[in-house]
């Protein structure tokens, strides 16, 4: 079931990416598995996949021992500074800075801990949703800009979320800016497209598309953050 999903999500990719001229290698697949079990997972991983995406650190602290250090884990959901520094022992990628203080943080704990600099993307609030995070489009060029001044991050990016609607036409004017955003700022990568609205995501220039849905159905109710 999940190596045909994921067989199915990563042809739907090529040739949304086809369909625009885009080189499809140039779009990573980052398999979401927040509230799936490790193994189901673990066939993902037998399929190919590299990159994990994973909401909440303290769900991931328990996969991780299970699944191993060798996937790419990138955290997707809000990150409270409480748990920065066990967020930096597990993650490679972190999509969701969305606030200065979260970056400092990050800074901080990634000196005291030797770390080297810690692959981040800023989430922008694209689509200025009621209760969503991330920083406003007119906020985050001076949040990128001190952000580039921290030698313990490496922003790479901007990441997005498309408030939820039935057709996925709705979502293009949102990666679009988003997309616009970012090459203002001098960013290449680009996190957005979920499994409801990635082929649009892709057609507007995504890098890396993160899909749960698609490749592992359904999943129970995901409580908290963090
Ligand atoms: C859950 C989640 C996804 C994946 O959503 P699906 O609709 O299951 O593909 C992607 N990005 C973020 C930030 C998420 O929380």
């Amino acid at each position: 079931m999940v190596g045909k999903n994921l067989e199915e999500v990563r042809s739907r990719i090529r040739r949304a990416a086809l369909a625009v001229g885009r080189d499809p290698v140039g779009v990573r697949l980052v398999c979401v598995t927040k509230g799936i079990p490790t193994d189901k997972i673990q066939e993902a991983l037998f399929c190919g996949v590299a990159d994990l995406g994973e909401n909440r650190v303290q769900e991931a602290a328990e996969k991780q021992p299970v699944l191993g250090r060798k996937p790419t884990w990138h955290l997707i959901g809000h990150l409270q500074r409480n748990k920065v520094k066990t967020a930096l022992e597990i993650f490679d990628v972190i999509h969701s800075l969305d606030r200065l203080e979260l970056a400092e943080s990050i800074q901080k704990s990634a000196q005291t801990m030797g770390r080297g600099p810690v692959r981040v993307l800023v989430q922008v609030n694209a689509a200025r949703a009621e209760g969503r995070y991330g920083v406003s489009p007119e906020q985050t060029a001076d949040l990128v800009e001190r952000v580039k001044r921290m030698d313990r991050l490496r922003l790479e990016g901007l990441m997005v979320m498309a408030p939820f609607a039935q057709d996925p036409e709705e979502a293009r004017p949102v990666f679009r800016s988003v997309r616009e955003l970012a090459a203002s700022l001098g960013l290449a990568e680009l996190s957005m497209g979920m499994s409801n609205d990635f082929e649009v995501a892709v057609q507007e220039g995504a890098t890396m598309v993160r899909v749960g849905t698609a490749i592992f159905g359904e999943r129970a109710q995901v409580k908290g953050e963090g």
